[in-house]
Formats: structure tokens, sequence, C-alpha cells
């Protein structure tokens, strides 16, 4: 066979490890999952009924516009319904963005440490990475504007950036984008945007105004809790929107996704509350941190990305034994682990863990 030269190496996706296959593997009936930022209070209750609504036309192809959810979504943001495009998961979006923008040999920016689909997809399309090291954890706009030549297609920032969970500020951002050429393509992807509560976190829709080349992902899988349902979002200029639209399969958000991603959005006091307790479990997990002599990076997502000052796998898998997934193996950053901020009770088990074996 002759398959793509350029995929024949590739690694496949290692996803946080499931909660069934640690409590088979090491014989435990207690085990917590905080390795995929999943959302530790679940998910509206208005999600429920409306997939159950939904079950009535399971076997009709879903609107493969998702209209109504076009709809909704454009009117919560200010934005022409013409500038949404949905994904099966935020994750498809990248795909697509590559699929639409790359050709053999074309380049890319990303940071060195950073959601690693950016560079998978970048790959598979043939397209030369250009990973550019962060500043103190940070996106480095400066440096990564000077990586820019003639054949880059799509500069990447993920802003909180996974799995560090600094940010990049609106002046930051804005200086970057004053002077970046306009037919490269900025994908700002803000998975974990709705937890931020640092005012100096950008206003990107209102940057769309302004940025014909800026594309912002955002997803339902964090703090809205549908993560198993594959539902995230693109918004851009529609120019952009229609390219990604143009190799995008027709039915590619589930019916019970929309529906789902409808009931979520239309509650945003459980969005408001989950902020809140994050916060709370960010305040929490910190301090003990400090007391434990551990330092961190300032985490503006759901996620803390903690220096345990041994390999990071090793205490993966001491954390394992005792029944918490975190996740480790970040290649610039051997000690790090990074650990979702759970439900209190949560919190407050893997710390145990944790200080039991530091
Ligand atoms: C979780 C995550 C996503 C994608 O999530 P989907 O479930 O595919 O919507 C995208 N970007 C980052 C940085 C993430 O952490």
């Amino acid at each position: 066979m002759k398959p793509k030269s350029n995929i024949v190496n590739l690694p496949v996706y290692k996803p946080g490890k499931p909660i069934e296959e640690v409590k088979r593997e090491l014989g435990l009936s207690e085990v917590i999952k905080l390795a995929s930022n999943e959302n530790p209070f679940g998910s509206s209750s208005k999600v429920k009924a409306a997939i159950e609504a939904e079950i009535a036309n399971i076997s009709i192809y879903p609107d493969g516009s998702a209209t109504e959810l076009t709809a909704d979504l454009a009117a919560r943001l200010g934005v022409q319904p013409n500038q949404i495009i949905f994904g099966c998961g935020s994750d498809e979006l990248i795909a697509l963005t590559a699929r639409a923008f790359f050709v053999q040999g074309d380049e890319t920016i990303m940071a060195d440490q950073t959601f690693s689909v950016y560079k998978s997809n970048s790959d598979i399309e043939g397209a030369v990475s250009i990973e550019v090291p962060l500043k103190d954890g940070t996106h480095d706009l400066d440096a990564m504007l000077s990586k820019v030549s003639p054949k880059t297609k799509i500069v990447w920032i993920c802003n909180p950036n996974n799995p560090t969970g600094t940010i990049v500020s609106e002046s930051e951002l804005t200086a970057f984008l004053d002077q970046v050429p306009n037919d490269v393509l900025v994908v700002l992807d803000e998975a974990y945007w709705e937890y931020v509560t640092d005012a100096s976190f950008p206003n990107s829709i209102e940057l769309l105004k302004k940025y014909n080349n800026l594309l912002v992902l955002r997803t339902f899988s964090k703090i809205y809790g549908l993560a198993s349902l594959r539902i995230g979002y693109g918004i851009g200029h529609p120019e952009v929107v229609k390219l990604i639209n143009q190799v995008r399969e027709p039915f590619n958000t589930s019916r019970f996704a929309q529906a789902a991603a409808r009931a979520a959005l239309s509650d945003q006091d459980f969005v408001a509350s989950c902020r809140e307790m994050n916060r709370e479990g960010i305040q929490f997990l910190q301090g003990e941190f400090d007391r434990l002599g551990l330092t961190y990076f300032p985490a503006h997502g759901n996620f803390i990305f903690v220096d345990v000052k041994e390999p990071a796998m090793d205490m993966f898998q001491s954390l394992l034994k005792k029944g918490v997934i975190i996740r480790a193996g970040f290649h610039v950053y051997p000690t790090y682990i990074r650990v979702t901020v759970g439900s209190r009770q949560q919190n407050e088990t893997f710390i145990k863990a944790l200080e039991e074996l530091i």
C-alpha cells in the first residue's frame, strides 16, 4: 500500500486513561480522573430533558447546518450566523482548518508546549510545524511573529494555554495581530475562556470586527460539560467560515449534540456557578501547593500545571496506584503534571495522595 508518507510515523493520540480501565487494571474501587479537564459538576440539568425530547427523531439525520443552534449562538455573541461553524468537538475544527488551508511544504507556527492537536493535524496535511518556546509558560508572541515567513499559513494561539494554563492579554494579542500579515490565519483556541476571570483577557469576539484573519475556536466540552457529545464551534470572518464549511462532512454534529448545546447555552447560571466553584478549587489547590513548597503557573482555565520535582511519569504512576489519574508526559516540562480542578472532595483526595508521595 502507499499511504501518505508524512503520516506513516505519526503517533496515535493518547487520551487521559479511562476510569474503568484503571479500576480493572489496579483492582481499585475508588478512582478519580483529573486528567482531561472535564467538568466535575456534570452539565446543566436542562441538557437531559433536551436529549430525551430528541430521541423521537433518532432515525432522522440532523440539520447539517445546525440552524437553530447557530441562531441562538449568533444572538448571544452578537455576530452574524455566517460567522459561525460547528464541529464534532473543536478538535474537528482544528482538523478541518488544517485541511482547508495546508498543502505539502506550508509552514505553521505554534508554541513548543501547547495542545498537541495543532501539530498532529499540520503533520497530516504535510505542513512544517515551527514550534516556538514558551516564555515563562506563556506564548511568546514576539518570537512567534519573528518566525512568520511567506510560507506561513496558520499561527495557533491557545488561550488559556493547555497545559500551562497561562494567558496572553488583549494588548499582547492586538500588538501581534497588528503586525502579522493579514493573509496569515490566526487561530485563537479559547476552549477554556468561560473559566477566565482575569480582566486583561482579550475580548476576541470584539477583535473579529477588526481582524478578518482571526478564527476563534470554542467548545461545549469544558465548562458546559458536554464532552461526550462532541460539539465545538468556530467564529470568524464569513469567508474563512465558508472555506472551512467546504471541507466539512455534511452531518458532523448530531441531533443530540445540537439540542444539548442549545439547552446548555440557555443555562448561564450553571456556567457562572461552575466558574465560581472552579475559582475556589484553584485557590484551594494553589494554597496547598504553596504549603507543600511546589511551584505552578498561574491557572486561568480549569486545570493547574504544577512542578512535582521528580519525573512526572513516575508521579503519574504513583498517583495512579492511589486511584488518582492526572496528566504527565509534557516534553518541555518533564517534572510537571497537569491536574484538572475537581470538586472540593476530589481536590482534597488528590492533595492527600500527592502529599503522601512527595
Ligand atoms: C479540550 C480542548 C479542545 C477540544 O475539545 P473538544 O472536545 O474537541 O471540543 C480544544 N482545545 C484545547 C486547548 C482543549 O484543551
